[in-house]
């Protein structure tokens, strides 16, 4: 594919709209499990397997936001890839269906992995700070992040994937532990423990200001650039 049909694939022409019908979304890789109250939890959550944190995810009561969600929202793809996408909270879709980034959104983020060779299902991890909705879509509270942020730091370490993708404030500042601006961490290699990070723009984002697409574009050429540079180094080092 050349660079045109894949700016164009990403909606980078003068008018973003969406060129190919909303794809059939895989069901999450780990259904909710039957529910399990925090306290009743044999395992702290940093030794909990896949089976044992969907199901704490699926019963949590950690937060406020217990009492408004339809469905928790844990992640889905391959729980062995190579990359890992982290994003902010689910919407109103993801809450319905309990599965991260469909929509709009999903569509995009699903054209941006596309414009890498990517796919969902087999290369990508995709997750949320928060695995439950904020009422009206409003950002994710202190308290919230907090209270969450224990299952996304325990997935991380599940998939232990060879690069993380950061899209938005929230995934950022909670993974690497700052408030800086998205602005001032784009265009670094940062580190999640011992696991290389990229940061991006959230989809959603992209979608209200599409002017920025073509930055998102250079945040994933710079991901895939260093992520083929530490393959090759590992590669030459065994
Ligand atoms: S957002 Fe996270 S901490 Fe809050 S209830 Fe949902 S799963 Fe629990």
């Amino acid at each position: 594919m050349n660079r045109d049909a894949i700016l164009a694939e990403m909606g980078l022409g003068p008018v973003w709209k969406l060129r190919r019908p909303l794809p059939a979304i895989a069901a999450p890789v780990v259904p909710h499990a039957t529910p399990v109250a925090p306290e009743d939890q044999a395992a702290p959550i940093s030794r909990m397997g896949w089976p044992e944190l969907a199901s704490a995810v699926a019963g949590c009561s950690a937060c406020g936001l217990c009492d408004s969600r339809k469905n928790t929202v844990f992640g889905v793809g391959n729980q062995a890839a190579p990359w890992m996408v982290v994003g902010e909270a689910p919407g109103a879709e993801e809450d319905a269906r309990g599965e991260p980034f469909v929509g709009q959104a999903g569509q995009l983020l699903d054209a941006m992995l596309a414009a890498l060779a990517l796919t969902r299902e087999r290369d990508v991890y995709i997750t949320n700070v928060l695995k439950c909705r904020p009422p009206g879509n409003r950002n994710p509270a202190p308290e919230e992040v907090a209270q969450c942020s224990g299952y996304l730091t325990r997935q991380v370490a599940l998939v232990n994937p060879r690069l993380l993708l950061l899209m938005g404030r929230f995934a950022a500042q909670t993974l690497l532990g700052t408030d800086a601006s998205i602005a001032s961490l784009r265009g670094r290699v940062h580190k999640v423990g011992s696991t290389p990070a990229i940061v991006t723009y959230h989809p959603a984002y992209l979608l209200r200001t599409p002017l920025d697409k073509a930055r998102a574009w250079e945040d994933l050429l710079f991901a895939r650039a260093n992520d083929k540079r530490l393959q090759s180094a590992a590669t030459a080092s065994t």
